[in-house]
């Protein structure tokens, strides 16, 4: 059923990414940043820093683009992870999306966002090709807003060829950051 020429598919496919590069702004999806322990304290079984120096670590390494040096401690907190026991590297996916901020009487709304009111909901329409990338994000910057996912993304598709991924998110309320 719904089978389409394959010819078809294909311009449509194309028809879509040129929609997308003429209309399409970037986002930015932010991905689980790479982690690993931090050379300058002692970390207890759940990789947390027990606040300890380590006395081992005595020469400077790079740790993702930076360098490392010792820096010894005797109370509190580590200075170099800040007592998480890990040093991250965000890990950023750029992409092209169609953006729709709080669409409405929209089609692609109805299995998803009836109840929740007061919140920014933001849709992006991409290549298909970025479906995981979109599943896996912690958050995205879209319009310069960060954002995070409200539901799993979903394919669309005419006939049988798989189209975009779309996918709705939220903005993150500022109000819940604490100001340090
Ligand atoms: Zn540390």
């Amino acid at each position: 059923m719904g089978m389409l020429p394959p010819n078809l598919g294909k311009e449509i496919k194309k028809m879509y990414s040129q929609i997308m590069n003429e209309t399409g702004e970037a986002v930015c999806l932010h991905m689980t940043p790479n982690s690993t322990d931090c050379p300058n304290c002692l970390s207890g079984p759940q990789g947390k820093s027990l606040g300890i120096y380590d006395s081992s670590f005595v020469v400077p390494v790079e740790i993702y683009g930076d360098t490392i040096t010792p820096q010894s401690f005797t109370r509190g907190r580590c200075p170099v992870c800040y007592g998480k026991g890990v040093l991250e590297q965000d890990v950023e996916k750029r992409i092209t999306a169609i953006v729709r901020w709080n669409p409405t009487n929209d089609g692609d709304m109805e299995q998803t966002q009836a109840g929740i009111e007061g919140l920014n909901i933001v849709s992006i329409k991409s290549s298909k090709c970025y479906y995981d990338n979109i599943r896996d994000c912690v958050k995205a910057s879209i319009s310069g807003i960060d954002c995070r996912l409200l539901n799993p993304p979903v394919l669309r598709h005419i006939g049988r060829t798989d189209i975009v991924v779309v996918a709705f998110f939220t903005s993150i309320d500022p109000g819940h950051s604490s100001n340090g």
